[in-house]
Formats: C-alpha cells, structure tokens, sequence
C-alpha cells in the first residue's frame, strides 16, 4: 500500500520538484504539529493567511455555526445572505468611501474583478502595473508581471499592460488619459518588503487623479493588519479607487474581494452580469470572515505590530544579514545569497521554525507570523535563526 506522502506525489498536482511535504496533522496558533509530534512555528503563516493564528476558537465557532444554518445556496448576488451583508457592511464602516464589496474566493480573482471593472468604467484599454511585481496566476493578473520566467509558455497574455519602476518619479507620466487603472502593492511582498515612499504614493495618487486612471490597491497579502495597519495603503493618507483583498481575510476560510465606490461598482449592472461567480462569498467563508476581522480590529495593531517588527529588528543582528526590509509584519531578512538564504532556511526548518523565501528575492527570508504570536515565542524563534545563521557561516569557513 502506497503511503499518504506517495500518493500525495502521485495523486496531487505538484509546482515544483521540491515540494516541502511536511505531514501536518494539527494546527493552532502559532505551532503547527507533524504526523511526528515534531511541533513547528510558523513565521510566515500560510503565506500571510493566518494573521490571527491557526484554527482561531472564534473563527472555528462562526464556521461551525454557520455550516449548520445553510452553506451554498445560489450563485453570487442573488439571494440575500446574511453573512455576506453582515461582512460587506463591516467592511464599508472600516472604508467608507468603498461602501460596495463584490466577494470572490481568492486573491487572483480579486484582481480579475478589479481590472475588469476599470475598464468598464472607464471604457479604457491600458493597463499599468509594476515590475517585480505578484498579482496572482490567472491570465489578467499574470499579464501584470514582467517576470518572464513565470510568463513565457503562457503567451499571449493581456494586451495593453504596461510597466513601470517602482518609486520612479519619472515613470508615472507613463500614466496618461488612455489608462484604465494602475495595479499596485504600496508595500511590495514578493520583491521582498519594498515599501514605496510617501511622496511617491502621492505622486501616483495625483497623477491617477489627473489622468483619469483607477487607483487599484493590491492588499492582498498586506492586508488585515500585516503592515501595522488595516490595509497598508493607509500608512500613505490617501484613498485608492479599487481595493483588493483575499488571503487573511477568511482567517483561514477561502475568500476575496474588491470593493470600490457604489457608483463605481455600479457599472457591473449595466449591462447587466458584467462579473460572476458561482463560490464567491460562500457564506461560511464569510461568517469566518467576520469573526477574524473582529478580533482583527480590537487588536491595537499599530502598537503591537510595531513592538513585533521593532523586537524581530533588534534581535536578527548578524554577519550575515545585510538588511531587513519590509514594514510591519512582512519582513524580508536579506541574507544578499541566494544559496546562504536556502541553507538557513532549511537548518530552520530541522530546529522547527516554518520561515520562506520570497518569489522575486530568494536571497531574502520571509518572516510573517500571525499577528498575534506571543514576544516569547517570537524571540525563541528569532534565536533559532540567528543560530542557524551561525552554523551557516562556520560552515562556510
Ligand atoms: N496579490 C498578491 C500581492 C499576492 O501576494 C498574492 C498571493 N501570493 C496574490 C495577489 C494572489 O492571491 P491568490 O493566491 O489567493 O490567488
């Protein structure tokens, strides 16, 4: 008989020849447990998923409770479900100014809606996003990456996408009146903790203004709190015209969406079915959706955050790192070498602490954990990895 890791690799689609495998048979807070009882940390929460750790009681419970009532009933915007009014209405309190929010199930769909409206809306063709940067797999938010090693074989892509360097003053005339919408990540995860300038971000703002272009937010993976705000676009005091989020807004139930002005988003009604989704906003995604914003919310995340990113700062001192980029809780710990990045990581990985690289910078470790993991196991785990960081360069001696 084949064993579970077997038929994983026989029966479930691999994306790389390596893949991590590691058998997990409980997860909670912070620690995830193999079918071992080895007990890991996670410091990157699924990729930036579990802001308020694994298995949240709360979340469970509004799970639980809500698949007992009805789960699936109808196709999106048809009936009224009162988990998805109960969210999109927390949503519009929290951004006013983006009182409408269409679910969907992910982040890449989230993108796919956004571009999609921008260019109803405006009746515009162009596209502008930036290079190095990750808005997802599917065809429209694959067309926003440069990056031709995850392109080619994919051709063709959207037509219309242009791309700019980030933080380049110059670059944003490149925005005129032809343009849809501009896609960005104030804070970059995927290059590895880039964080635009203030007065970039307004910049950009300003000439989206000036040019009729649609200001799309990617949050993503930013939002929920990982930056030390709400939604990272709020460090900048402006407002983009579509905001897009997924990942940790299920807290840990699948779920995305955008959301945008009413009269905005009023233009998917005209003509009618302008973006539908079977899934979108499943109703317990949606009641697992608000259980974790609430507990988002009474968290004093620019406090904690901050004393996190500041106790992670203080503590990752070594020969070997170069910089730690990245804000909040999205750090990117630059090792400047590829191979010395993996070697930690995996050393990492034996003495139980779950960190990563990032797509566009695997010279740079990952270090995203819930949210709300405790200063005692976060400077544990940071031990460890300078540790590592030790072994690694006496090895290399
Ligand atoms: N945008 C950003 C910034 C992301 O980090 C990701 C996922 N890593 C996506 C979009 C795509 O999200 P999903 O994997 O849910 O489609």
């Amino acid at each position: 008989m084949l064993t579970q890791r077997q038929l994983f690799l026989k029966h479930v689609a691999q994306t790389s020849e390596t893949p991590l495998m590691l058998e997990i048979v409980k997860a909670e807070g912070v620690t995830l447990t193999d079918i071992n009882g080895k007990k890991y940390i996670d410091l990157i929460a699924g990729i930036s998923v579990s802001n308020i750790g694994h298995c949240h009681p709360e979340v469970v419970k509004a799970v639980k409770e809500q698949a007992e009532k009805y789960m699936h009933l109808m196709v999106y915007g048809e009936y009224i479900q009162s988990p998805q009014v109960k969210l999109a209405t927390l949503l519009a309190t929290i951004v006013p100014e983006h009182d409408s929010c269409f679910f969907v199930n992910s982040g890449t769909e989230a993108i796919e809606g956004s571009l999609k409206l921008a260019r109803r809306f405006t009746g515009r063709k162009k596209i502008i996003a930036f290079r190095n940067a990750y808005h997802g797999t599917t065809m429209g938010a694959l067309s926003l990456m440069d990056n031709e090693y995850f392109t080619k074989g994919y051709h063709p892509l959207l037509p219309g996408v242009e791309f700019l360097n980030f933080n380049d003053f110059d670059d944003l005339n490149k925005i005129d009146t032809s343009t849809a919408c501009v896609v960005v990540e104030f804070i970059r995860g995927e290059v590895g903790g880039e964080v635009a300038s203030f007065d970039f971000a307004k910049k950009l703002r300003e000439r989206c203004n000036k040019t009729g272009a649609l200001l799309i937010a990617d949050e993503i993976q930013t939002g929920f709190g990982r930056t030390g705000k709400l939604f990272s676009f709020m460090h900048y005091s402006l407002q983009p015209d579509i905001i897009a989020i997924a990942k940790a807004m299920g807290g840990g139930m699948p779920i995305g969406a955008f959301m945008a002005s009413k009269n905005l988003m009023q233009s998917f009604a005209n003509p009618a079915l302008g973006h539908l989704t079977t899934f979108g906003g499943h109703p317990v995604s949606c009641a697992a959706s608000y259980a974790s914003l609430q507990i988002i919310l009474q968290m004093d995340l620019e406090r904690e955050v901050a004393m996190k990113e500041k106790l992670i700062r203080s503590a990752l001192v070594h020969p070997l790192i170069k910089s730690i980029d990245g804000k909040g809780l999205l750090l990117a710990i630059d090792f400047g070498n590829e191979n010395i990045n993996q070697m930690i990581i995996q050393k990492c990985l034996a003495k139980g602490i779950i960190t990563d690289w990032f797509l566009f910078a695997p010279h740079k470790m990952r270090i995203a954990p819930p949210l709300n993991i405790k200063e005692q196991e976060l400077s544990d785990a940071c031990k460890i990895i300078v540790q590592c960081a030790d072994e690694c360069n006496a090895g290399m001696k």
